[in-house]
């Protein structure tokens, strides 16, 4: 995560003075199966005053670590449940703080969303309709909704979804071409992730290039243990690499990305496999894990590349070449390119990955500068690319900040 510290603009980097009269906040929740990440966001200079993570929770060995300011600090709470996290949570909050409304992290919003929308009785039902798509992500979520409701029942609360923004994308880019009816009867299409570090990107992109988000054409690459890519027109996504499941598209971590569907048959005709056997391989030992046998972490293995490490090479070689194979195909989807935009912990901090990714891009008129790439991108635009080539730059997402805009944004309409 990469908000401001507490106190410091992120436009300025200046101090901003401890007010007399309380701090409104946006608290911002991410809720897991048996963890909850928060942050709390003023929204004066967005400023990020506190942040943290509670795991392992309803275990004995449920802990909460914290960032106070530059302090790290932790604690145990054995056999806390979401409810009493959240309340060890409000026991951090600086008593000047005026928690204005809690923004939500939600993962699938199916058809059903669009935008950001404030939690009533009617939304919950809607987001539990939605869980046969994400199973494992929107129970946890509708938890963690439910847990917040309790603890501050006087808050607004405000569901922000990971597949909101890339419901603008037209027909031909979210139709599998499967039996049409599936579509209509079962909701098989392809709905997209990581929408609301896509949507920061582009319009951080927007605004250090100083040009309207409406004018510019912009492919993103989101590259964190999940990866995928967007490609966006005038602020609106026209398509992505992820699907029905964030497991379509780009290698990752542990996912495989695309795959021929008939390989599910083959392994099971060849090992005896089951269906959720063969998932969970394509879910959790595949992406740069699988190939490399060593990690999912792209910095152990381009450590292990640069030892002589030749599968952890393979991964790398297979992870970039995709990439680059994605973000050519995601271009046919615009008409206009002005920038390539990488984020995520891979995006912002490998220049390695970036520079193996533009030798495959050379056909769009990809050239990075090594001395641009080096340092991550110049200041203030991110620029990684030689002067005259393709625009390429690094910006690093911040989707707490953009779910504390969308929920400030959500409670101002
Ligand atoms: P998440 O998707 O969980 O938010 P992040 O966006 O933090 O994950 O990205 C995690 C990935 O970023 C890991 O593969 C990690 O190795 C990689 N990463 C972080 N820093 C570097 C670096 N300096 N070089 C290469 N990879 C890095």
């Amino acid at each position: 995560m990469s908000v401001s510290p507490s106190n410091t603009s992120p436009a300025t980097g200046s101090r901003e003075p401890a007010p007399a009269d309380p701090r409104p906040a946006i608290l911002i929740i991410n809720c897991g199966s048996s963890s909850v990440k928060f942050a709390l966001i003023g929204t004066r200079r967005e400023t990020l005053i506190l942040s943290g993570l509670a795991e392992r929770l309803g275990s004995p060995e449920a802990t909460m670590s914290w960032k106070d300011g530059e302090a790290k600090k932790a604690k145990s709470l054995p056999g806390a449940d979401l409810i009493a996290a959240l309340h060890e949570m409000i026991g951090l909050l600086p008593g000047n703080v005026q928690v204005v409304a809690v923004g939500h992290r939600v993962v699938h919003g199916a058809e059903a969303f669009s935008h950001s929308v404030r939690i009533d009785a009617e939304v919950l039902a809607s987001i539990e309709r939605c869980s046969a798509l994400a199973p494992l992500h929107n129970p946890a979520n509708l938890a963690g909704l439910r847990a917040a409701m309790t603890v501050f029942p006087d808050t607004p609360q405000v569901a922000v979804f990971d597949t909101a923004f890339h419901q603008t994308l037209p027909q031909r880019a979210y139709l599998y071409a499967v039996p049409y009816e599936w579509y209509q009867t079962d909701g098989v299409r392809r709905y997209g992730f990581h929408g609301t570090s896509h949507r920061y990107v582009a319009s951080e992109a927007a605004r250090r290039l100083g040009q309207p988000l409406e004018s510019l054409g912009l492919i993103t690459a989101h590259l964190g243990n999940g990866c995928s890519a967007a490609a966006i027109e005038g602020g609106r996504c026209m398509d992505t690499t992820m699907g029905l499941s964030p497991l379509e598209g780009l290698v990752m971590g542990t996912r495989s990305g695309d795959i021929d569907p008939s390989l599910q048959e083959f392994m099971a005709a060849r090992r005896g496999w089951s269906l959720e056997r063969i998932m969970r391989a394509l879910n959790r030992e595949s992406g740069l894990l699988g190939l490399s046998g060593l990690s999912n972490d792209m910095r152990t293995l381009v450590e292990a590349a640069e030892g002589g490490h030749a599968r952890a090479q393979l991964a790398i070689d297979v992870f970039a070449y995709r990439l680059a194979k994605s973000i050519s195909a995601l271009s046919a989807a615009l008409t206009r390119l002005d920038a390539i935009v990488f984020t995520g912990g891979i995006g912002e901090n490998s220049k390695f990955i970036r520079a193996r990714t533009a030798e495959s891009l050379q056909v769009l008129g990809v050239a990075l500068d090594p001395a641009l790439n080096d340092v991550h991108g110049e200041p203030p635009s991110g620029r990684v690319s030689q002067t005259g080539t393709r625009l390429c730059l690094v910006v690093p997402t911040n989707e707490e900040l953009m779910i504390a805009r969308e929920t400030l944004s959500v409670l101002n309409t």
